[in-house]
């Protein structure tokens, strides 16, 4: 069985293609979305999910998350006392999500699907692989994620227009890609991203109004004060999609603070955030040569997505109107079960991209930290391009070429890909001039070629993608190390949840309700472990339910 994963940043999700038609999978508690957040519990074993996430704010120490943003990366996180590089974290939520997809379908797991973001590079595609192997899965095919949601959005409208604007935005990043579907061909025209621009930076705009509004400020109050207004903050921008004003409350040290904020002023306040949207919607449309669109093409996807404000402004930016259709979460875990179901097929869909154009912008530093651009982003490639540059001083002996990537005017704020040096013929008289040719392939593999024009002579350098190369032994014995760590078992996950859910409520009340709750946990737990098998989905759901009444009141 092959199933098709979307490994997001802040949520991930699993799907299947049965009986004709795209199954997601739930997990043990019913939903769709698993939170892509790894935890150490007390007897320092691997949980994953919704528990894992109720513990970000009580053991911030002990757990992680939005850990996709350095796939591919030597960055470590901690957990606990171990550092994890982003593709062991990633196992563990692939492992969970097969776990969940093996229970639910009773049948073996033998292939996965994965999508990525488009702008990945080799070494990051190479870590999302290395994070199946991990787990203990084959993973052959990896799908850009807007070719997966624009599949997705053409199984379900069988639209006549073949053409997609997949504003894809999550809770950390917004991508928007131009897609043209032919038959079984995927071609991503143009994508243009923010990687700093999400979910969390609406809910850190309420939060930072509720601070100003209560002359704190962020470095005065302690961590676990601002994680409360987050948790408020969170609540009330979902609210505010219904509500055309919000009260916001948070307690602290027996103080009660408030915020009323107005959609109006909400607005506003995400006036800076809705201008980058619309910097990325533009670029997108403009490397596409798209000079008019429609609503119809676009596809919306991501949980920022179904932000009122956010679909407002882009119906305002095209000046028709955009909605969220179906589905906003799960278009892209579809498109993956869907291309999941036509490889059983035997079937092949071609999706053109990152070995079809380069999506960023590759180029030297000149003078001045500023960057120069060799290859423009989204060349078709294989490119090889050639430009002339001249020594800066005379009597120059050597140049160093700093080779960078990104779309930024200082170099320095580019990621850094590889240098050489080069011997130039000393003149006094006259600047050198050199021409530097860049040749990119469609295997990530960057020639950097340095000719003197006086000398005709040549050097050259070869950049590869930085990837991390493992040995299969290497790999063995990761295998080995990650199934030491047991991962929450689906029977106890709603129990441990409630409880860690309990954890986090009682962190943030005072007082008498405190004792209060405390008095219910100890019931709730103890009547656990006395009840049958067939009483327990009561017990959880009224103990969910106080907790909720709760945290309501909050
Ligand atoms: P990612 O792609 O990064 O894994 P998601 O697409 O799941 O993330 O989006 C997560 C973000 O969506 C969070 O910031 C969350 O606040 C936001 N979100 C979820 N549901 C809603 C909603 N109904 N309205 C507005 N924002 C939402
Ligand atoms: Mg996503």
């Amino acid at each position: 069985m092959i199933v098709g994963i979307d490994l997001g940043t802040t949520n991930s999700l699993v799907g299947v293609y049965q009986d004709g038609q795209v199954k997601l999978i739930p997990n043990a508690f019913g939903e769709y979305l698993t939170p892509s957040v790894v935890a150490l519990d007390d007897n320092d074993e691997i949980i994953v999910g919704k528990i894992a996430k109720e513990r970000l704010v009580t053991h911030p120490d002990k757990t992680v998350s939005q850990f996709k943003r350095f796939m591919g990366t030597k960055h470590e996180l901690t957990l606990g006392n171990r550092a994890y590089k982003a593709e062991e974290l990633s196992s563990f939520i692939i492992r969970k999500l097969v776990d969940d997809a093996e229970t639910y379908l009773g049948e073996k797991v033998e292939e996965v699907i994965v999508s990525v973001p488009a702008y990945f590079n080799d070494a990051q595609r190479y870590a999302t692989k290395l994070a199946g192997k991990f787990a203990g899965v084959q993973i052959d095919r990896i799908i850009n994620e807007p070719s997966a949601a624009a599949l997705a959005k053409r199984s379900m409208v069988n639209q006549e227009d073949q053409s997609f604007i997949v504003v894809d935005f999550g809770g950390g990043t917004l991508d928007i890609s131009v897609v043209e579907l032919f038959d079984n061909i995927v071609e991503i025209v143009s994508i243009a991203g923010d990687n700093r621009l999400g979910g969390e930076d609406f809910t850190a705009a309420i939060a930072e109004e509720f601070l100003v509004s209560n002359q704190l400020t962020k470095d005065t109050i302690s961590r676990e004060f601002y994680g409360k207004i987050l948790v408020q903050a969170e609540k009330t921008k979902l609210e505010l999609n219904e509500k055309e004003e919000v009260k916001m409350t948070v307690l602290d040290q027996e103080q009660e603070y408030t915020l009323d904020l107005s959609y109006q002023r909400f607005y506003e306040l995400c006036q800076p955030l809705l201008a980058r949207v619309k910097a990325v919607l533009d670029r997108a449309l403009m490397d596409a040569r798209y000079s008019y669109v429609s609503s119809d093409n676009f596809v919306l996807v991501g949980g920022t997505s179904k932000l009122r404000l956010v679909q407002d402004f882009l119906s305002y930016c095209i000046n028709q109107v955009v909605q969220v259709s179906d589905d906003p979460d799960r278009m892209i875990a579809r498109g993956c079960a869907l291309l999941a179901g036509i490889k059983e097929r035997q079937g092949e869909i071609r999706d053109l991209l990152l070995s079809d154009i380069c999506p960023f912008t590759l180029g030297i530093e000149i003078i001045g930290d500023r960057f120069s651009p060799i290859i423009e982003r989204n060349s078709t490639l294989p490119a090889s391009r050639i430009e002339q540059y001249y020594t800066a001083e005379l009597g120059q002996s050597q140049v160093k070429i700093k080779v960078y990537q990104g779309e930024m005017m200082k170099a320095s704020q580019n990621l850094f890909l590889g240098e050489l040096e080069v011997p130039v013929p000393v003149n006094t008289r006259v600047n050198e001039s050199f021409t530097v040719r860049f040749t990119y392939d469609l295997n990530g593999i960057l020639d950097v070629e340095v000719k003197i024009d006086s000398t005709q002579e040549v050097f050259s350098h070869v950049i590869l993608q930085d990837s991390v190369t493992l040995t299969e032994k290497e790999i063995k014995a990761k295998q080995a190390e990650l199934t030491r760590y047991k991962i929450n078992a689906q029977e106890t996950e709603v129990y441990r949840f409630l409880i860690e859910k309990a954890n986090r409520v009682y962190s943030m009340l005072l007082g008498r309700r405190r004792d209060e709750l405390m008095a219910e946990t100890r019931r709730f737990e103890e009547e656990v472990s006395q009840a049958s098998v067939y009483h327990l989905p009561k017990l959880y759901q009224s103990f969910s339910n106080y907790l909720d009444f709760l945290e309501r009141g909050l």
